[in-house]
């Protein structure tokens, strides 16, 4: 502004100047309409850049800035240059906005802001997800009105905020963690999580953990009421044997279930089987084929029929664990004079072991649950043969570790089969091996 002053002092005193020049020489009334003229002048020049100043000042900040001559020209220079430092920093604070908004609409937990009426202000894609409503249609309603479950409703009335309401969803079984948390302005943040999952482990953890003590506790019972009965009673050396006899078979019980418990275990929480061990399907196979062949004791005819050619890449002992309990079962379950069939193929696109049996079968309401720990069928059956109801969930991990699938069909009354399939990457043509005679 100051420089305004002085170039109009300037320009002023110079018309005073050339005024009084011209006074002199043409007389006083000449010098005086010179000076006046020329004040006239320096005074449109100045109306005319106001009006340009007001006319842009009365418009939107990114019209252009006008351009001014003589001392309005540093003004207006001064203005462009202001202009273009704030549409970067507007720009700048628009992409930062932008950014936040897509932080805060991809984040995984659901926010949404409410009024102090609980009226939805925004909210994020998760929150949409998690309560089935739409950012756009439902802003401006309570949530309330929008999320209905009588426990929720109960908790906003209650406005006891300090610990979070687990609420089960009416869709696909989601359970959700809620909270609501101050926010500015008397607003508020609510704040939902998927726990689906974490209930699900929560809720198998603490049935494992049921089922293992009452495993253990039944044959513990057993076990406590025969010693029992051995120190007071004074037995015969029979009957002492009777009782010794099935005290091992209840501790022979106990020890199948921890054992199997750690087979499950390690499988759990050991790092998947590495591509580069070969195993030799056809030697453990005919392993398997003995085993069976023992446990049925003659009762069943049990066949092998194993196509060489293709080995499989993984751990033995996790094959074997798998095979051993499908070929096992099938035996336990098929009365005697029934049959076994244990079947190996393999080709370049993949590898099948088969088990068949002709033996007691399985309803169908069953089958998707077999390989939980602990589910069976028939208990009693189950218990009778030495099941620990862990033996097919065993199968499903040592599968699963070498990217195997279990599939089971069954007909009740006439036999079932179980396949695990292998995928091709898991197959490798066998190695010729010198059979020693
Ligand atoms: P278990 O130790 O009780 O045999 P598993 O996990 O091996 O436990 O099997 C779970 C249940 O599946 C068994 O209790 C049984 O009811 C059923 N089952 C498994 N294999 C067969 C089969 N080959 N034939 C009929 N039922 C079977």
């Amino acid at each position: 502004m100051s420089s305004i002053l002085i170039r109009t002092a300037v320009v002023v005193l110079l018309l005073a100047v050339l005024g009084f020049g011209t006074g002199l020489a043409f007389g006083a009334i000449w010098g005086w309409s010179f000076f006046s003229l020329g004040l006239v002048g320096l005074l449109l020049h100045h109306v005319r850049h106001l009006n340009l100043l007001r006319r842009w000042a009365s418009r939107s900040l990114t019209e252009a800035v006008p351009e001014g001559s003589g001392a309005w020209e540093e003004v207006f220079t001064l203005l462009y240059r202001r202009q273009r430092a704030e549409t970067a920093r507007s720009r700048q604070l628009a992409h930062s906005l932008a950014r936040s908004r897509q932080a805060g609409r991809a984040l995984p937990y659901g926010v949404a802001i409410l009024d102090d009426e609980y009226r939805i202000v925004w909210c994020n894609d998760s929150c949409e997800a998690h309560f089935g409503i739409g950012a756009e249609a439902d802003v401006g309603h309570p949530i309330t009105n929008l999320v209905r479950q009588p426990e929720f409703v109960k908790y906003v009335a209650a406005g006891e905020f300090a610990k979070p309401l687990q609420l089960k969803t009416t869709r696909d079984g989601l359970v959700l963690s809620v909270q609501f948390v101050p926010y500015v302005d008397s607003q508020l943040l609510l704040l939902s999580r998927d726990i689906t999952q974490a209930t699900r482990l929560e809720t198998m953890r603490r049935d494992f953990v049921a089922n293992v003590s009452h495993e253990l506790r039944t044959p513990l019972t057993v076990l406590v009421g025969f010693l029992e009965t051995v120190r007071e009673l004074k037995l015969d050396p029979e009957r002492s044997r009777d009782y010794l006899n099935l005290m091992a078979e209840q501790s022979r019980r106990m020890q199948r279930i921890i054992d199997d418990l750690l087979t499950l275990s390690t499988l759990e929480s050991t790092p998947e089987p590495p591509h580069d061990e070969q195993v030799d399907v056809g030697s453990l196979l005919s392993r398997i084929h003995g085993e069976a062949q023992a446990l049925s004791a003659g009762r069943q005819r049990i066949t092998l029929d194993a196509e060489p050619g293709f080995d499989l890449l993984g751990t033995e002992s996790e094959i074997a664990s798998a095979f051993g309990n499908l070929a096992s079962n099938a035996v336990r379950y098929t009365p005697p004079g029934g049959e076994v069939r244990l079947i190996w193929c393999g080709s370049q696109k993949g590898a099948e072991f088969t088990v068949e049996d002709t033996g007691v079968g399985i309803e169908a309401e069953h089958i998707p649950r077999l390989t939980e720990r602990f589910y069976r069928v028939d208990r009693g059956r189950s218990r009778e043969t030495g099941g620990t109801g862990l033996g097919l969930a065993i199968v499903k991990h040592a599968l699963a570790r070498h990217q195997a699938t279990l599939e089971i069909e069954s007909t009740p009354g006439t036999g079932s089969r179980f396949t695990a399939k292998f995928p091709a990457r898991r197959v490798v043509p066998a190695r010729v091996r010198t059979e020693t005679l």
